[in-house]
């Protein structure tokens, strides 16, 4: 299976493709994930890409594309991958078209995840990553059993530099004006499938399922 996901942040893209790798032999490919490895290890890319998250924009097209064709040729994106948070701009879908052409493969479908904006805020600054092992909690929906600290891994728990107020209204209009033309461009492919992205993460889980099913039928 080759699949994008669509979606606002906070829209639950990270969740729902990890859940997609565990159960669907794919390889999740996170373009803002590799970004933050890249930042912490302060690697030429992670330089380059700093400035840019720190205000919530986009980094440049050609370094994110560049990225995502090294990431989806290694072996263990051959049986599919899920692209978490890529295309995000109409250029780095038609540079994605020309990888895949390129390695003789297409995608099987795009899901757009839809949340409302208040529902996303509401998401997002209660958003807490473990800055060893990236797993996921919300303070009030899925709170870790000792403040800060991960459940799986014992990691400290961090707040995304990103995730603070100030900095998700950037993100959200980045989306709107930069990203959003993609759901137009994906349907008009035929490959566009809308997911009710407001629920428990169980609830949208089994939305996708169902999905994933009619794709494979
Ligand atoms: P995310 O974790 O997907 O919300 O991404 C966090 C940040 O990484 C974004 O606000 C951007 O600054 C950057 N980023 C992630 N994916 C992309 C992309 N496909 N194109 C440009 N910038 C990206």
């Amino acid at each position: 299976m080759r699949i994008v996901f669509l979606g606002p942040p906070g829209a639950g893209k990270g969740t729902q493709a990890k859940f997609l790798e565990r159960n669907y032999a794919a390889c999740q490919v996170s373009t803002g994930d590799i970004l933050r490895e890249a930042v912490q290890a302060q690697t030429s890319l992670g330089r380059q890409a700093a400035q840019y998250m720190a205000r919530g924009e986009l980094v440049p097209d050609e370094l994110v594309v560049s990225l995502v064709g090294e990431r989806i040729r290694q072996p263990d994106c051959r049986n599919g991958f899920i692209l978490d948070g890529f295309p995000r701009t109409i250029a780095q879908a038609s540079g994605l078209e020309a990888i895949l052409q390129n390695m003789g493969a297409a995608l099987d479908c795009v899901f757009n995840l839809r949340v409302p904006d208040a529902i996303l805020i509401q998401r997002l600054t209660g958003r807490r990553a473990c800055s060893r092992c990236a797993a996921l909690y919300h303070l009030a929906f899925s709170p870790p059993q000792r403040e800060g600290i991960c459940d799986r891994c014992h990691g400290n728990l961090y707040q995304r530099e990103d995730d603070r107020e100030e900095t998700i209204q950037a993100r959200l209009n980045v989306y709107k004006t930069q990203t959003a033309p993609l759901i137009d461009l994906y349907r008009r492919k035929g490959l566009l499938k809308e997911i009710d992205g407001v629920g428990s993460m169980e609830e949208i889980r089994d939305r996708i399922i169902k999905a994933v099913n009619e794709v494979r039928a």
